[in-house]
């Protein structure tokens, strides 16, 4: 029997950016846009303070909203942190989890990421799980071996069940906020590797799980990014902060 075909995703990651009254501006904009697109699922990840006005300005269209992070346990004595449970009863639909930066800025293992995995599933969130490797990892040819130590170990703990469910996000490092895209090529590899990766502990997940392309993704070369066969959407930085250029990117989806 054929596969279900995987819905594309596209993420704005608006990582520190906008106001509360900024997003409200950006959603007046984007949402008429995009109002008639339902071959693609459209994700808005915004910064913690605007989540509650953003899941109120999406509530009466497609439009999901993510959390950026969160912390593995329901509650505790964890300054500045936000649980899962929190964000659930905000209405948030998803997290993005294992952000480069924050691995890179804030210490993000891919042991915390095995515990919040599963505390996301747990309290009804859709996590988007992301990878990819630095560029001096890239030109030692070390690519694949990043990707599968990352996905192993942040994987551990989730259950094959679960497995299918995640979107996993192929983020070079190397192309986040540079404006240097990864080619087709390095992109369908890389993506396909993730998949098979997957595909490893369960069969039917490596073709169920999402994988998405993350890395100065923007209007003019998203069509070329997001046809690839191993690419299931995209998670959208820079781009994504602007209603015109992010509904452009979701229309090539679409
Ligand atoms: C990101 O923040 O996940 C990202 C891919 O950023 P940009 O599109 O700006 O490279």
């Amino acid at each position: 029997m054929a596969e279900p075909a995987r819905k594309p995703l596209l993420a704005a990651n608006w990582k520190m950016h906008k106001t509360v009254a900024e997003a409200q501006s950006f959603l007046a904009d984007l949402l008429p846009r995009v109002a008639a697109v339902e071959a693609a699922e459209i994700a808005i990840c915004p910064a913690y303070p605007a989540l509650a006005a953003v899941v109120e300005h999406c509530a009466s269209s497609r439009v999901r909203v993510c959390a950026q992070n969160m912390h593995e346990a329901a509650d505790g004595a964890f300054t500045g942190e936000v649980s899962a449970p929190m964000l659930v009863e905000l209405g948030v639909d998803g997290v993005i989890l294992g952000h480069s930066e924050r691995r890179q800025y804030f210490g993000e293992t891919d042991a915390a990421l095995a515990r919040k995995l599963p505390a996301a599933f747990a309290a009804g969130l859709a996590p988007i799980l992301c990878v990819g490797e630095s560029e001096a990892q890239r030109d030692a040819g070390e690519t694949e071996r990043v990707l599968r130590e990352q996905l192993t170990a942040g994987l551990a703990t989730l259950e094959n069940g679960r497995l299918g469910e995640l979107a996993i996000a192929y983020e070079p490092i190397w192309a986040i906020g540079t404006g240097r895209t990864a080619t087709p090529e390095q992109a369908q590899d890389a993506c396909a590797f993730v998949r098979a990766v997957v595909g490893r502990r369960d069969d039917a997940a490596g073709n169920r799980v999402r994988v998405l392309y993350g890395g100065s993704v923007k209007p003019e070369n998203a069509g070329e990014l997001l046809d690839l066969p191993d690419v299931d959407g995209a998670l959208v930085g820079g781009a994504s902060l602007d209603p015109e250029a992010f509904a452009s990117i979701v229309a090539a989806a679409a």
